[in-house]
C-alpha cells in the first residue's frame, strides 16, 4: 500500500471517530468543535487521497517503461539467438545469421554488442588493392583481402 493511501486511510478513521463520539458531546460549542476536527480530518484524507492518485500514476509509468524496457531485450535476443558469431577472415569475426537466408550479410560484432544489427559493407582500397568489410556505424573494418597499403608505400608528397 501507498504511504499517501495509509495516511488517507488513517485520516477518514480518525474523521470517523471524531463522528462517534459526537452524540456522546453535551455542548454546542463541543459538537461545533468535534465537526471542525472532523473537517479537517476529511480535508486532510481528501489531499492525501490526491497525493496517492499521483504515486500510483507516477508508478503505473514507471511500469509501463519497464514493460516496454523488457519487451525490446526479450525481442533482441530471439533476433541474436538467429546469429552466431563466425570467421569473416583469418582470426577476425562477424555475426551471420545461422540459418542462411539471401542476401548472406555479415553484420558488425561491435554494433550487435550494443544489440544493434549493422551490416558490413564490402569497400575497395587503393583502387582494388584491398578489399574490407566495413561498419558504416561505428567505422569498424575487418580486410577481408589484400592488405593495408604501408605507409612508406605511399606516395609521398613532393619536396621542393
Ligand atoms: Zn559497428
Amino acid at each position: 500500500m501507498l504511504t499517501e493511501t495509509a495516511a488517507a486511510i488513517g485520516s477518514i478513521k480518525a474523521a470517523f471517530d471524531i463522528a462517534k463520539g459526537v452524540q456522546a458531546l453535551q455542548t454546542t460549542t463541543d459538537v461545533k468543535q468535534a465537526i471542525s476536527d472532523m473537517l479537517d480530518q476529511l480535508l486532510s484524507a481528501r489531499l492525501q487521497a490526491v497525493e496517492a492518485a499521483e504515486s500510483e500514476a507516477k508508478l503505473q509509468a514507471e511500469i509501463e517503461s519497464l514493460r516496454n524496457t523488457l519487451a525490446t531485450m526479450k525481442a533482441w535476443e530471439e533476433e541474436a539467438a538467429k546469429y552466431a558469431l563466425k570467421e569473416v577472415a583469418q582470426g577476425t569475426y562477424a555475426f551471420q545469421r545461422t540459418e542462411f537466408e539471401d542476401p548472406r550479410v555479415w553484420l558488425c560484432p561491435n554494433c550487435f554488442d550494443d544489440r544493434r544489427k549493422s551490416v558490413l559493407q564490402t569497400e575497395l582500397i587503393s583502387a582494388g588493392r584491398m578489399t574490407m568489410l566495413q561498419c558504416k556505424r561505428c567505422d569498424f573494418e575487418i580486410v577481408t583481402d589484400g592488405h593495408r597499403p604501408r605507409l612508406d608505400s605511399l606516395p609521398q608528397p613532393r619536396r621542393r
